[in-house]
């Protein structure tokens, strides 16, 4: 068995060239990758478009309508800083479905893992609401397509903003555990240590709202000491990456001074949970880095590891966070 990257053209007509979510950052990442030995060792899939039943499942009605609306007239504005282009509720579906069609592929053990490269991102688009750049959310439609075949799915989210959206469609289930860092106060505001989960899905929800150039031995000892060790006791079916590169240290919607290397870190140290992990895109919006924050967890999932030089220094404490995250989260896990 093989990586599996799915990608398609057909993301790049979702672009508005001066939006820093556009076209370009495909092409840096796909660059890369074909300059890369990795690019031999890849299994290159098509999507196929979600299907609009599952859709109808997380997403509301009205929110559909309105991505459908905007899509025929095309080049809307759906809030201040998400836009729709013609074609795009076709578009925003195939990258759904290509997140789906990668975790089924590894769910089934017909790839050994994946990188769903599609655009565009989806954590923040909540149920009801498409925003900060995304229209359906990706990650969530997935993991909600294979909770629904008794499968437990793990979503951990190391892009630079909050994953919301997905939080909020899973707040009150226990079948799809999301995990986020994020930088805290930064948009869109949510991402709490008190932010756990309601009703089932209490203890299910794990947030660490992390400061400003915060940097890697913080994280990777958060990693050590709260994400690792509650899904180690989850025990996932497939782990999901929200993988967002604005949390790299030279991003310019960024803040936590991550190195390149610190996120195929993250996926070697989920590796050991469950070798069963799908990456997604969402943010990263440094044409300069983007292609090596990818190669960099690529190679972790061939198991080819990439090192690139990127020394930075953090200067994060994680202690009050910590001890306030076990407050919290105590009750439903051995920390
Ligand atoms: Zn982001």
């Amino acid at each position: 068995m093989t990586t599996q990257v799915v990608f398609s053209d057909e993301f790049n007509k979702h672009d508005t060239a001066d939006h820093p979510e556009n076209a370009d950052r495909l092409y840096v990442i796909l660059d890369a990758v074909e300059q890369s030995p990795l690019y031999k060792k890849l299994t290159f899939v098509t999507p196929v478009m979600l299907p609009e039943t599952l859709l109808y499942e997380v997403h509301s009605a009205e929110m559909i309508q309105r991505v459908k609306d905007a899509s025929e007239s095309g080049d809307a504005w759906i809030d201040l800083d998400t836009y729709v282009c013609k074609g795009d509720y076709e578009t925003a579906r195939l990258a759904a479905g290509g997140v789906l069609q990668a975790s089924t592929d590894v769910i089934e053990e017909k790839a050994k893992n994946a990188f769903a490269l599609v655009r565009p991102p989806g954590h923040h688009a909540s149920a009801k609401r498409s925003m900060g750049f995304c229209l359906f959310n990706n990650a969530g439609l997935a993991a909600h397509a294979l909770a629904k075949k008794h499968k437990r799915i793990l979503i951990f989210d190391h892009d630079v903003h909050h994953g919301n959206g997905t939080q909020e469609i899973f707040y009150a289930r226990k079948d799809v555990m999301y995990q986020s860092f994020h930088l805290s106060p930064h948009y869109p505001g949510t991402g709490a240590p008190s932010e756990i989960g309601e009703g089932d899905g209490t203890g299910y929800t794990i947030n660490a709202p992390l400061g400003y150039g915060v940097g890697d031995d913080a994280v990777s000892l958060l990693l050590d000491t709260m994400f690792l060790p509650i899904a180690r006791q989850f025990k996932p079916h497939l782990i999901i990456v929200s993988a967002g590169y604005d949390s790299h240290h030279a991003d310019q919607l960024g803040g936590l001074g991550l190195s390149v290397n610190l996120f195929g870190e993250i996926v070697r140290r989920f590796q050991t949970i469950q070798p069963n992990i799908v990456c997604t895109l969402e943010g990263g919006y440094n044409l300069q880095w983007l292609g090596k924050c990818f190669l960099s967890q690529l190679g972790e999932l061939v198991g080819e590891p990439q090192a690139f030089p990127d020394p930075v220094h953090g200067s994060g404490d994680v202690a009050e966070l910590l001890k306030k995250m076990r407050q919290e989260l105590n009750d439903y896990w051995a920390l």
